[in-house]
Order: structure tokens, then C-alpha cells, then sequence
């Protein structure tokens, strides 16, 4: 069925229906958030949450989902369950600021609406009511009616702020701007699209701000894209911004880039798959404003003036930092008689400080303390650090924040890893299985067990045993790239690896290898060359071991089935044992994505 094209399957009501339904039975429906960006001040106002159905089906398109919910009559079940995963998602993720929540009109008028569900809801998980903001379009795509005053009203008195989506897309936008009155309105991505290019649009966006302006409500412009777009903008005086060129909606998302600095040439880059576990330079990064070499002293001591908490401001050329300035050096200067009449108005280049490390937001945490403690002994330590990406800057990060998170990390880890391995455990393989499943990922999962581990262990002792451990975590951890696949221990001889990268059976083909290759050192050179050695078994028999070697079961689980970690570890235990069958080192592939359990099938509707 995933293979299925939608056309295909869309003719298939009842197939749809079925996914509906199982969609909304277990609440799969995975929300992600977009930032709002204020284009003067670079700060966050907030964002927006976009619902997703599970990847790889057709329901997976917000378009898709609510029209089969129209089709089957179930767009209120399926709204109330989007607010309910949205407002629970931006509560446990602590995103901060506004969440801007989009809200199908006709549902204002039902009675659910009027019992107050939302904000009870709100209540419950410790959200203030005015962090909300209903967004209601003028010609929602799945609804055109029942955009009533009484029923806005309602949600304002409330204490909700209101938007208005999309002005511009429909007919009647300024008639309901008028008679809704809302707090923000949001500017429809049409008009932005290559307003840099197109005059007349510049006018209608020109005459929205001036409405906005007189009406006190703010105005957002959707679908930013290009670099050209945003300094149309923001010359034109638009006070906020979304897009894909400010920050792409992801259910985790990352710092929006700071729209004051970004600058020609900037390409939005897609990036690497990381564990949950790693983190990366991208977390220390503050929007710090920056200033050119060009630029005025005074312009930089007005930024210290109003930060007291920050050192060093970034300079950039063209988007890419050249350096810093420090707070210490300028107070220095402007301190000496007549030293701020004398300097105030010379460039900022007067000052600049190139000596100041430059990291991409991708290099993990580990490697930019390593970069630190690698400089020159005699050059003193530095406090700041430049975070870029693609080479454009992105935010300015401290020493003191590396540390402290690195420190929290390290005891994390050490915390919920293997003794003996140092690789993570199975809380965090856990966590990670689950982190997966709810983006709906694709994913791989390879389960490493040794066969005969328990006779090696009684003929050479539990410290060889050990030393074979570790052998096998050191292995796996060479030919695993950290950057897209997971390796964790769960215990004893249980290791797991989670594959993203498609070339699995390649690299788990090579770690056999590898390992057949290194076996010679594990044992007496009669037992090697005999290609084992007798023991008893259990029962007292004498019984020839061979030589050790691993099974490796791997599973790839449908993530809109398994609802944990605990359907993928049976599932994987299941392929392992299919891989224990098989003599020798061996791969086995469970072709079963699921494992159906009676009990699952009669559980109640959540
Ligand atoms: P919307 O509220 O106008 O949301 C903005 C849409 O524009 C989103 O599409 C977003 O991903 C997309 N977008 C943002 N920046 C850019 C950009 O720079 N370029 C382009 N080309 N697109 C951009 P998405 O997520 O597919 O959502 C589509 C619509 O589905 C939304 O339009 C909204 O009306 C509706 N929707 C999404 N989630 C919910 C929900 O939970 N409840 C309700 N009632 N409607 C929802
Ligand atoms: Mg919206
Ligand atoms: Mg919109």
C-alpha cells in the first residue's frame, strides 16, 4: 500500500477511511513547528504548528489528511486531536514564545468549542492563554464557512489573540479583517513570492502595513524564501516573518536563522540525520546583532550598552564573520580622556579581533572543545566562539555554555551507558527507537548477538569475555558513521544498531568480516586451528563449540504500527533468532514489519 501512488489509492475509499480511522485510534498524527520571526530584531515571536499524518502515506500532507476527514465525515474528531497533539507537542519541546494554531472555522461554532476544551487544555499543561494564537483562514482550504464574529468573540474573551491566515488568498479578507478585528495578520505567500521583482505586489504589501498600522495589528508575511524576498521586506518596514529561509517547520526545530544576517549568496542546506543523543555547536548559538567593519564604535558600544551579559559582538562581511569586537578592549579605549569623542566615530575594523574560533552549527560539541583546548598554548584561552552555517553566521556561542552542557552530557551518558563498552544503553537506545517512531522515520534495526559467547566465557574466564565485548563495541563503532546510524549496547552480548543509511546489509556484511578476520586472537591456537573447542552443556553432555561468531537479526518496522520500542524489540529479538538458526556468522532479515497481537486489535480507541 505505501508504494501505492496517491491517485491509485485515493479511488480506494475504503482503504482510506481505514488509515483515517487507524490514524485517529492511535492518535498518529506528529506535529512540527515553524518559527516566526521578528525581521527588525532577529528575536523569535513564536511559531507555527503544522500537522502531519504518519510518513510514507498518503495522509501524511495536511491537505490530504483533512480532506479524507471531510470525506468521512471527521474533520472535528481529527481537529480536536491535531489541537490536542500541537498543544501537548509545543508544551513538552518548552519552544519558545507564541504558538500560532491554525483552527478550522466551522469549528468555532460547535458546541465542543464552546465548553472551553482549548483552554482547559491549556491548563492542564501549564500553557498561559495568551501565549496562544487562534489562526483562522479567510479561505481555509477544507472549510468555507462559519468564520462568525459571535464565535471569534468567543475565543477573545477568552484571553486568545487572533489571526487572520492567508489575507489575500480569497475574496472576502478585508471585510473579515474589518469585522474580526485580529491582533496579526498574515500576509498570503503569494504576494511574497518575488516581491523583489514585481511592483505591484510591493504596493498591495505597502497598503496592508499601512491598514495594520492604523489598526494596530501586526502583519506577518508567510513563505520567505529567498534572500531577495526578506530585504524586501524588511526594507519595506514588514515587522514579522516565516518561511523556509528563516527556518523550515521540523517537530524539533532549530534557532531561526537571525534575518538580520543573513545576506546574499545564502543557500538553504538540508541537514544530516544526528541522534538524539548527539548535539551538535548549533545549541550554544544566541542571535547576538552583528555589525560590519564599516560600521561606527558607537554602533557596537550601543549593543553593549543594551546587553550587559554579552563580551563580544560578531562582525561580518557579506554574512561571514571576519571577527569580534570585545567589550573590554572598547571600554578601554573610550576610557582614556577624550578617548569616546576621539573613537566613537571610527569603523568598527579599528577594533576588530580576528582571533576568535569559527565553528559550523553541525560539528559536534565533543569536537569544538577539542578545537578550543587544541590552540596555541601561549594564546589565551578564548571566551566566544562564532557559529556559522554554510559559512554565513548563524548566532555566537560561549565557553562557559560549552562546558556546562558538555558536563551535563558526559554525566548523562555515563549515567545510561554500558560499563563496559562506554556505548549508550538501552534507556537511551530506548528513547531513540521511540524518537524514530514518532517522526515516522525509516529506518533499519540490527540486533548483534554472539553465538556461544556463554561456553567462551566458561572456558576462557568472564575477563576474555569481556575483552570480546569490548572488541565487538570497538568494531561496531569504526564501521558505524555516528552522522546517520546509532550504535548502542544493550547488555551482556546484545548490541543494537539503528540504521538510516540504506547501505545496512553492506556495512553489517563488513563488520562480519572484520570480525572473522580478528578471531584468531581470541583463542589458543589448538582451539582456533581446530575450529573449536569440547565443553559440557547444561546437562552435563560433552559437546564441540565452534568457534565464536555473531547473528546479526535485522527488522525494518513499519513506524505506523509499532506505537514503541517494545514491538521493534520483539520484532528484532524474533530476526535474531531466524539469524541464531543459520550456522556461523549470518544476517537474517525479518520480513514481518509487525507482529500482530490479539490484545492490540481489541484495545479501546485512545
Ligand atoms: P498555513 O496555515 O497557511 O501554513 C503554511 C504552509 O506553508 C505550511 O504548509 C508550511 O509548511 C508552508 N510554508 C511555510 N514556509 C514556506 C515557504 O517558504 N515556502 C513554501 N512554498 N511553503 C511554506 P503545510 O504544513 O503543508 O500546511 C498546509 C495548510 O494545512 C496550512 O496552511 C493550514 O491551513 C493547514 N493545516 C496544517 N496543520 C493544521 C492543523 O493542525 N489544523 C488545521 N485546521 N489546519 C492545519
Ligand atoms: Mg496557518
Ligand atoms: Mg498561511
Amino acid at each position: 500500500m505505501v508504494a501505492q501512488r496517491f491517485e491509485d489509492w485515493a479511488d480506494n475509499g475504503q482503504v482510506e477511511g481505514d488509515l483515517l480511522a487507524e490514524i485517529i485510534r492511535n492518535q498518529r498524527l506528529f506535529p512540527v513547528f515553524q518559527p516566526i520571526v521578528d525581521l527588525r530584531s532577529g528575536e523569535c515571536l513564536g511559531h507555527e504548528a503544522l500537522i502531519r499524518g504518519p510518513e510514507n502515506t498518503p495522509l501524511h500532507a495536511p491537505y490530504h489528511l483533512f480532506n479524507a476527514a471531510i470525506r468521512h465525515q471527521q474533520l472535528h474528531r481529527l481537529e480536536l486531536l491535531c489541537r490536542r497533539c500541537s498543544l501537548q507537542r509545543f508544551a513538552t519541546a518548552g519552544l519558545p514564545g507564541k504558538l500560532f494554531l491554525n483552527v478550522s472555522a466551522s469549528l468555532l461554532s460547535t458546541p465542543d468549542h464552546q465548553h472551553g476544551f482549548t483552554a482547559e487544555l491549556l491548563q492542564q499543561l501549564g500553557i498561559p492563554l495568551e501565549r496562544l494564537v487562534i489562526e483562522l483562514s479567510e479561505q481555509h482550504p477544507f472549510d468555507h464557512h462559519g468564520l462568525t464574529r459571535a464565535a471569534v468573540e468567543h475565543y477573545r474573551e477568552m484571553g486568545f489573540n487572533i489571526a487572520i491566515d492567508d489575507l489575500g488568498s480569497g475574496y472576502s479578507g478585508l471585510k473579515l479583517w474589518s469585522e474580526l478585528r485580529p491582533d496579526y495578520v498574515k500576509i498570503d505567500m503569494h504576494f511574497v513570492r518575488g516581491i523583489d521583482q514585481d511592483s505591484v505586489k510591493r504596493e498591495f504589501v505597502r497598503s496592508i502595513c499601512n491598514i495594520g498600522h492604523s489598526l494596530h495589528c501586526q502583519i506577518i508575511a508567510e513563505g520567505i524564501e529567498t534572500v531577495e524576498e526578506l530585504h524586501t521586506l524588511q526594507e519595506m518596514g514588514v515587522r514579522y516573518g516565516q518561511g523556509f529561509l528563516l527556518g523550515r517547520p521540523d517537530a524539533a526545530p532549530a534557532i531561526p536563522l537571525d534575518p538580520l544576517a543573513i545576506r546574499k549568496g545564502y543557500v538553504d542546506g538540508s541537514r544530516a540525520w544526528r541522534s538524539v543523543n548527539t548535539e551538535t555547536a548549533q545549541v550554544l548559538a544566541r542571535p547576538i546583532p552583528a555589525v560590519a567593519p564599516d560600521d561606527r564604535l558607537c554602533e557596537v558600544s550601543e549593543i553593549f550598552r543594551q546587553m550587559p551579559q554579552i563580551g563580544s559582538v560578531p562582525v561580518l562581511l557579506d554574512g561571514e564573520p571576519v571577527g569580534i569586537v570585545r567589550r573590554a578592549e572598547l571600554l578601554e579605549l573610550f576610557s582614556a580622556q577624550y578617548g569616546r569623542a576621539l573613537y566613537e566615530q571610527k569603523p568598527v575594523s579599528r577594533l576588530l579581533r580576528q582571533e576568535v574560533l569559527i565553528v559550523d552549527c553541525d560539528t559536534p560539541l565533543e569536537q569544538v572543545s577539542q578545537l578550543i583546548t587544541e590552540q596555541d598554548e601561549g594564546q589565551a584561552i578564548q571566551q566566544e566562539l562564532l557559529i556559522t552555517l554554510e559559512g554565513c553566521y548563524l548566532g555566537m556561542g560561549s565557553v562557559r555554555d560549552l562546558l556546562k552542557r558538555i558536563t551535563e552530557l558526559k554525566i548523562r551518558n555515563a549515567r545510561y551507558s554500558n560499563p563496559l563498552t562506554l556505548l549508550p544503553g538501552s534507556v537511551p537506545i530506548n528513547r531513540e527507537i521511540d524518537a524514530l517512531l514518532q517522526k515516522a522515520a525509516d529506518f533499519h534495526v540490527a540486533h548483534f548477538d554472539l553465538n556461544g559467547f556463554k561456553y567462551y566465557n566458561e572456558r576462557y574466564g568472564y575477563s576474555r569475555g569481556d575483552q570480546v565485548l569490548r572488541q565487538i563495541g570497538g568494531l561496531l563503532a569504526r564501521h558505524i558513521d555516528p552522522a546517520h546510524n546509532f550504535v548502542g549496547h544493550v547488555g551482556g552480548d546484545d548490541f543494537i544498531v539503528l540504521f538510516r543509511s540504506r547501505d545496512w546489509y553492506e556495512i553489517c556484511t563488513r563488520i562480519l568480516a572484520d570480525f572473522e578476520a580478528q578471531r584468531v586472537e581470541l583463542y589458543k591456537t589448538q582451539h582456533f586451528e581446530a575450529g573449536g573447542f569440547r565443553s559440557r552443556d547444561a546437562t552435563g553432555t560433552e559437546r564441540f563449540q565452534p568457534l565464536l561468531s555473531i547473528a546479526v537479526g535485522v527488522v525494518y518496522p513499519d513506524p505506523y504500527k509499532c506505537t514503541s520500542h517494545h514491538e521493534v524489540a520483539e520484532l528484532a529479538l524474533e530476526a535474531s533468532r531466524g539469524a541464531k538458526r543459520c550456522d556461523g556468522n549470518a544476517i537474517f532479515e525479518n520480513p514481518e514489519r509487525f507482529l500482530r497481537q490479539p490484545w492490540r486489535e481489541q484495545a479501546p480507541p485512545r
